[in-house]
């Protein structure tokens, strides 16, 4: 009869996936121990990691054990709690291979000593702890490369990355043929005589500029957008981006910040792209209230004589509907009264952050049900995924010893590969499924918290954004805008109502202040489920629609 050792380890480094902790492990294989009557000598636990050689004091000393003989087999809840390393899995193959290891025990099977499929796992567990390795080396390599100011990307043109020439290098260096054709572009610029257009088509024809070649394509003359990137790139100043974070180049920068910054002026305002010239909020929105045509936006630009400026005014007004001659709504409304029209609006139906914290507290209380719902339907999928494995590996075997042909192996694995993506598919699905929406209806709420001090921005994108996602049926009629708004903002207005009823003109943050966590704002309970209804349904048609969810 074979003796066996329980090994059971846990790293205390995040591993790739969910390990059950030792507890867990132990709790698992008890029942493997007596549903196939093993022998077991002793119990072995290690909080270690297994991707470094020899790390694991346990781990080795039972591997001694066994090679003195008191045992000749392993139970392990998987494979890889065994070994994450080419030198400790080599020698583990060694001694399954002269019969000193005869049995491993996972939870989903026995291994003996020749069995190929426990070495295709070993190997497995090695490649998948390598690659992890590896794509950790090369991500603290490329940051490193950052923090000693080297870009870990192609240099800009009017530069060259030294790789290409000197094999082993990589520094950045000035393009010889490109440095000082790149440097006048910033100069033209920089003499306020010209405009971007002008200069790439100047760069490219006068002193013959040509993008580097690159895999795909070859050289080109300079696109003026391509120019308009370099413009408003800190790398010519000698920063650069990476991940989000600002460097430190160790190259020669092209210009100086001073320069960089009267660049970023003179093309309209903190590097971004100037806007195109009429840009409108709220048109393709509305319609006209009288004859059903599109509201559209014209610019007038007037000088004031008293002062010399030119001022630009935008009033909305009917294109009038195709077919009909012309529209008696003959109105144009100012910019600033559409404004203050849907600013109204939106202070109506706005929500203050505390009631969005309490909403949410009991979104969560409410969830608690359908959570251990889901994680009963987890947990059935996970033994579906297990039977799966097993099947798989069981496949091998049959494979390895003959009993089936290549291309029934190749066309039985396929479909239990098949079946293996759709269980995970359904496993981050379900996994995802409580946060997903937990963080939708906190988005929904935060919309309603800041619409209004973010349409105030003026930002014309962040208005017509707004404007979208509050209401879906505008209309302007006589200047007067209305809006049907979306059904979970009505909630809202509920929730106020209901806040004047029970707690009389008191401001919603007043009634936060004074009853806060207070049982009394119980009476608001029946709103708030009202509101999670109506938001979900605002949630299940956008996906519907394909339309996107406030940001
Ligand atoms: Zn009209």
């Amino acid at each position: 009869m074979i003796k066996y050792f329980i090994y059971a380890r846990k790293s205390t480094e995040p591993e790739g996936r969910q390990i059950l902790s030792i507890d867990g492990q132990l709790e698992d294989l008890k029942t493997l121990v007596v549903r196939e009557n093993l022998a077991v000598v002793d119990t072995i636990t290690e909080m270690r990691s297994a991707a470094t050689p020899f790390n694991r004091p346990a781990y080795s000393d039972m591997i001694a054990r066994i090679k003195k003989g008191e045992a000749s087999g392993i139970i392990v809840w998987h494979i890889d709690r065994l070994a994450r390393n080419h030198l400790e899995a080599g020698e583990f193959q060694y001694l399954l291979q002269i019969g000193v290891i005869k049995s491993v025990w996972t939870m989903s099977r026995e291994y003996q000593s020749r069995d190929n499929s426990l070495l295709f796992s070993l190997e497995a567990s090695v490649a998948t702890q390598f690659s992890r390795d590896l794509a950790e080396k090369v991500r603290r390599g490329l940051y490193q490369k950052c923090i000693l100011g080297q870009p870990p990307s192609l240099a800009k043109l009017g530069y060259l990355n030294t790789k290409h020439a000197i094999h082993g290098t990589n520094a950045i260096i000035e393009d010889p043929n490109r440095w000082h054709i790149v440097r006048k572009g910033f100069e033209m610029l920089l003499s306020r005589k010209y405009e971007t257009p002008k200069i790439a088509d100047i760069l490219s024809n006068e002193y013959g500029l040509r993008t580097r070649p690159s895999v795909n394509k070859g050289p080109r003359p300079l696109h003026r957008s391509v120019l308009h990137r370099i413009f408003t790139d800190p790398f010519y100043y000698g920063y650069f981006q990476y991940k989000g974070k600002l460097y430190k180049g160790a190259y020669k920068p092209m210009i100086t910040i001073e320069e960089f910054d009267q660049v970023q002026m003179i093309l309209g305002r903190k590097g971004k792209p100037r806007q195109k010239k009429h840009q409108f909020a709220f048109t393709g929105l509305i319609t006209c209230g009288v004859c059903g045509g599109a509201i559209t936006a014209s610019a007038k630009t007037k000088l004031i004589k008293a002062t010399g400026e030119y001022k630009t005014y935008v009033f909305y007004h009917c294109t009038k509907r195709k077919g009909i001659k012309t529209c008696t709504d003959k109105h144009y409304t100012k910019v600033e009264d559409m404004e203050a029209m849907i600013e109204k609006e939106l202070a109506d139906y706005r929500l203050i952050s505390d009631f969005k914290k309490w909403a949410i507290r009991i979104f969560q209380e409410n969830d608690q049900d359908e959570m251990a719902k889901r994680n009963a339907i987890i947990i059935e999928n996970a033994q579906y995924e297990q039977k799966i494995m097993q099947e798989l590996d069981a496949l091998i075997d049959m494979r390895v010893s003959n009993h089936i042909t290549e291309e029934k192996y190749l066309q039985k694995k396929a479909d239990k590969d098949a079946q293996l993506i759709r269980i995970q598919e359904k496993k981050s699905q379900l996994e995802d499924g409580n946060h997903t929406w937990l963080q939708q209806l906190s988005e929904h709420l935060d919309f309603a918290v800041h619409a209004l001090e973010r349409f105030k921005s003026r930002d014309i994108n962040v208005q017509k954004d707004i404007c979208i996602n509050f209401g879906w049926n505008w209309t302007l009629k006589g200047k007067k805008l209305i809006i049907d708004k979306f059904e979970w903002f009505e909630a809202i207005r509920k929730y106020e109502n209901a806040l004047e009823h029970h707690f009389g003109r008191l401001e919603p943050q007043k009634v936060f202040d004074k009853y806060g966590e207070n049982a009394s704002l119980d009476i608001l309970r029946p709103i708030v489920c009202r509101l999670r209804d109506d938001v979900s349904t605002t949630i299940r048609r956008n996906k519907e629609n394909n339309k996107l969810n406030p940001p």
